[in-house]
Formats: C-alpha cells, sequence, structure tokens
C-alpha cells in the first residue's frame, strides 16, 4: 500500500481494541485520511497474541466490550479470548477498516518535522511514510517478561511464555512447571491440571481473588439480549458500579471494601483449600487492592488437586529437567511455563520517538511516563497516545477509558483543521499541575504500598488515581486555551 511519499492525516500505530475504536470514532466523524500501522497480520491486539489455554476476560465481557457495539452473542458472563478477538474482528469489518489497516507494518520511529509540521514515520522494514498525526494505540501489556534464571538455556525440555503459547507442545500426561501466578496464570492453571501428570506451581506472591460465579448463557438469554439491547445496558452499569463501588475503594484504602475483599477471600480459600499450609501460603501478605483483584472460580480448587503442587520458596536455576526452589529441588519436568506478566516500563520501548527539537521521548520521560489525562505530552505536537501512562484502571473495564481518549483525539484534530493552523500541543504548565495533582493522589493509594508493573521505580506511571466518571469528565472537558495551536 503506502511507500515513502505516502502521506496521511493520521497514522495510529496498533489494530487493537484502541486503535480499532479510534478509526471507528474518525470514520463516525467524517475523517477518513487515517492509516493503521498494525506490527501482525490481523487486529486484535492482546486479543490476538494471548492464546494461552483458558484464556478470557477478567472484566464481565458486557463492559468489555465497545458501548456503541452491543453483542447480544456472547456465550458467557466472561467470554473467551476466541470470542472476544472475533468481536474485534467484526467490529473492524462492520465499520469497513480493513481497507485502512496496514498489517505486518513495525514502527521503530518516528520524529516530529519542524517545517512542515507533520511526522516521518520508520518501519521496521525500513520504508517512511509520513501523518500529520501520530497516535500510539500499542497498549501497556505487550512485551512479554521473562525472568533471567540462571540456567534456563540448558533446559531439556519445552519453556515459552503465557503470551507467546506454544500450542504445538502437547501438555496432556506431561510434567509442567508453572513460574508466576498472576492474572493470566490463574486462568491457565485450572485448564492444565485437567490433563497433565503434574502441575508444579512456583509462587512469588499470592493474590486477593473473588468469584466470578460464570455460566453459559442460555440461547434464550442471547435472543432476549438481541430483542431487548437494554438488559445489555442494565449488564454494563450494574458491572459498571461494583467495579467503581465494590473494589476502587480498595485501592484508595477505604477499610470496609478491603474487609469485605478480604472476608470473600479468605472464607473461599476456607470452604475450598483443606490443607492449612496451603491456605496459608495462599493467603496475600500485602494489602486488598495494592495489586490486581483477581477473579477466579476454580482456581483454588485446582490447588486442592492431587497433581498439583504450590511451592512459595524462590526459584534459583534451572536445570536440564529440574527445577531449583528455595527449599528443594523438583521432580524430573517436562515443560515450563512462565506466566510471569509483562515489561510495562518505559513506555513504547521498542520505538524512538523525537519530538520538537529532536528530543527523544524516552529522554522526556526520564524520570517515569508522564502525559495530559494520559493522552499528549508537551513537546510532542500532534502526537497522541490511547492506553498511554496513568491510564490502567485495576477495577473496571479499560474500554471506560478507550472510548473518552478517541474521543478528545478525534476533537483535538477536528479543532486543529477547523482553526486552519498545522499543529496542536499541550501547554507545559497544563500537563505539570495535572501530573502534580495526579502523583499526589496516587502517591496515597495502596499501589504503593508494593512492587508491581504498575510503578516505574517510586512512581506510578501506569494506573489512573480516580473512577471512569471522573476521567470521562475530565476528557471530556477540552479546553482550547490549554493547547498551542500553530
Ligand atoms: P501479572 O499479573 O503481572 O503476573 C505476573 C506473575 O508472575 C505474578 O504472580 C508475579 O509475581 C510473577 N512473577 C513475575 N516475575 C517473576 C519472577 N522473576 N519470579 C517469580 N515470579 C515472578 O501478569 P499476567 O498474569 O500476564 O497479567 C498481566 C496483566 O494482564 C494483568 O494485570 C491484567 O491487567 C491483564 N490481564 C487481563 C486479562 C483480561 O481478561 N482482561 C486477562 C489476563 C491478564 P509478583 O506478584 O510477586 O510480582
Amino acid at each position: 500500500m503506502a511507500d515513502s511519499t505516502t502521506q496521511h492525516g493520521i497514522a495510529i500505530i496498533g489494530a487493537g481494541f484502541s486503535g480499532i475504536c479510534l478509526a471507528i470514532k474518525l470514520k463516525a466523524a467524517g475523517i477518513t485520511d487515517f492509516v493503521l500501522l498494525e506490527k501482525a497480520a490481523d487486529v486484535g491486539g492482546v486479543w490476538r497474541d494471548n492464546t494461552y489455554p483458558g484464556a478470557a476476560c477478567d472484566i464481565p465481557t458486557a463492559l468489555y466490550s465497545y458501548s456503541f457495539e452491543h453483542n447480544p452473542e456472547w456465550d458467557c458472563k466472561w467470554s473467551g479470548q476466541a470470542q472476544i478477538l472475533d468481536y474485534i474482528r467484526n467490529a473492524a469489518k462492520k465499520y469497513q477498516l480493513y481497507s485502512h489497516i496496514r498489517f505486518n507494518a513495525q514502527v521503530s520511529g518516528a520524529s516530529w518535522q519542524a517545517e512542515t509540521k507533520d511526522w516521518h514515520i520508520k518501519l521496521a522494514d525500513d520504508t517512511e511514510i509520513g501523518a500529520q498525526h501520530l497516535v500510539s494505540a500499542v497498549g501497556q501489556l505487550h512485551h512479554p517478561s521473562v525472568p533471567d534464571i540462571e540456567g534456563a538455556e540448558q533446559f531439556k525440555g519445552a519453556m515459552f511464555h503465557s503470551a507467546t503459547w506454544d500450542h504445538n507442545v502437547p501438555l496432556a500426561g506431561r510434567r509442567i512447571a508453572v513460574i508466576g501466578t498472576g492474572a493470566s496464570a490463574i486462568q491457565f492453571i485450572p485448564q492444565l491440571a485437567q490433563t497433565a501428570a503434574r502441575v508444579d506451581i512456583y509462587q512469588r506472591s499470592a493474590n486477593w481473588m473473588l468469584p466470578k460465579i460464570d455460566s453459559p448463557y442460555a440461547d434464550w438469554q442471547k435472543w432476549l439480549r438481541a430483542k431487548l439491547p437494554l438488559l445489555s445496558r442494565w449488564d454494563r452499569l450494574q458491572n459498571w458500579l461494583l467495579g467503581e463501588i465494590g473494589i476502587l475503594p480498595a485501592m484508595h484504602g477505604n477499610r470496609l471494601v478491603q474487609a469485605i475483599i478480604r472476608h470473600k477471600t479468605l472464607s473461599r480459600l476456607r470452604k475450598t483449600v483443606s490443607d492449612p499450609e496451603t491456605r496459608a501460603a495462599l493467603t496475600p501478605d500485602y494489602p486488598v487492592g495494592a495489586k490486581r483483584i483477581l477473579f477466579s472460580d476454580d482456581y483454588f480448587a485446582t490447588i486442592n488437586r492431587d497433581n498439583v503442587k504450590l511451592h512459595t520458596g524462590k526459584v534459583l536455576r534451572i536445570n536440564e529437567h529440574t527445577i531449583e526452589y528455595e527449599g528443594g529441588v523438583s521432580e524430573d519436568i517436562d515443560v515450563i511455563v512462565f506466566g510471569t506478566g509483562f515489561i510495562t516500563n518505559p513506555f513504547l520501548s521498542d520505538m524512538t520517538i523525537l519530538g520538537r527539537g529532536g528530543v527523544d521521548l524516552h529522554a522526556h520521560w526520564h524520570n517515569g511516563a508522564h502525559a495530559y489525562l494520559g493522552v499528549c505530552t508537551a513537546g510532542f505536537p500532534n502526537f497522541f497516545m490511547m492506553y498511554g501512562p496513568n491510564t490502567n484502571l485495576g477495577h473496571n473495564s479499560i474500554i471506560q477509558m478507550i472510548e473518552p481518549q478517541a474521543s478528545l483525539i478525534v476533537r483535538a484534530v477536528t479543532a486543529l483543521r477547523d482553526s486552519g493552523r498545522r499543529s496542536i500541543e499541550v501547554r507545559d504548565e497544563i500537563e505539570t499541575r495535572y501530573d502534580d495533582e495526579l502523583q499526589q493522589r496516587l502517591n496515597k493509594m495502596a499501589w504503593t504500598q508494593v512492587d508491581s508493573w504498575y510503578r516505574d521505580g517510586k512512581r506510578i506511571t501506569n494506573n489512573w488515581a480516580g473512577g471512569t466518571l471522573e476521567y470521562k469528565r475530565r476528557i471530556g472537558n477540552f479546553r482550547d486555551e490549554d493547547y498551542v495551536y500553530q
């Protein structure tokens, strides 16, 4: 499609939930001179990449879907990866976005051109394209984090990360070790345990965990949802309220909400896990809300199985057939699965973005990433981010954040075009004031109490401090005077 002479109005990096949402909103606003640059050969982002057994939404799907794209066909309340991926593909098809997507186009960098006031974008295959606006829609969770464990290279079995699952490796009847017990691992461990000869789990931290109480929707329920979309709206409202009232306050240190979640976790543990030592190992040693609160109906029950063993000793070394950990050496294993999460900092680590005066975005963020409303940063004109710094949530659906971000970007592009100018950039003092306020609020939250992927050193760079309604209100309040037009 494009070559070095191609010039676009807007170049969007990534065709996952964020990029597709923005493309839909741009089209709705009558803006069609955009291209989506997608590094892979399909849309879907994390839902294309994460194909591990049991991969599913850990937010009820009624809420983990676009507010404008109701889907009565969800199979259950917390839908699986395949159905979510289909949902994104269908949205891309329905809104006729495929002709805008350039697949296998990995962006390696971009630089702001002061004279022409546009971005020169470089792809990994060395082609260059131009765009007046550049939007990063690459998400926060796409670089697998594989710990550097001594001896790993000599392991004779198969070894892979949850986000790059090797489906060629047979798992039934095998002896499997899983390192990490976060949101992804608690989904795939119950699946592995059903057929594996043995699953050894190496846990660094336990999780506060609530039940999903999931079950498949009957055909009549899907039929009813199709006929009465209001039902899905009602579902959305209830689930949204649960996150805002039933979970978010825990992150703000609300003792009552923390006590309720603690009680729910511990009473389920007591009912499900018979061995007191294992129960103790599964009891988190940090405040409720300091890390992501997880949802599962089957994780605790899985730990009870005869073929599952939970280890809490640190993994020290990987040998040809075994794992050495604080407390012993494993029996022989065939497969090691890393459920060890993602490298989230620095943001946009695999791209070099050079803004005004050639300033590198990573140097600009040397004390940790920051952005006004998570969307734009001073010194980088016509550059926007979706799911950028301080926009992740620990309590609600990320789509609640993505949609207003897309609306803001459409608003900014439209305002600029209406003004007859060529560039728009947030004022430094506006961003600084916003960031100071945000950091002050974040510093009082439970996330400060443990180390996690939400932080870059001491600074919380990934999460938003408030509720989704506040974010929507603030981002919706677009004020011309907050930006410099040139
Ligand atoms: P994660 O939640 O960051 O969990 C990583 C796990 O690996 C943690 O238990 C961590 O322990 C452990 N770990 C990391 N490095 C380790 C090391 N060197 N040695 C031993 N253990 C180590 O990662 P994830 O499970 O992939 O999930 C990442 C995020 O993806 C989630 O927070 C969530 O936002 C998202 N997610 C979403 C969905 C969805 O449905 N929407 C589903 C899955 C995941 P510590 O806790 O001690 O660091």
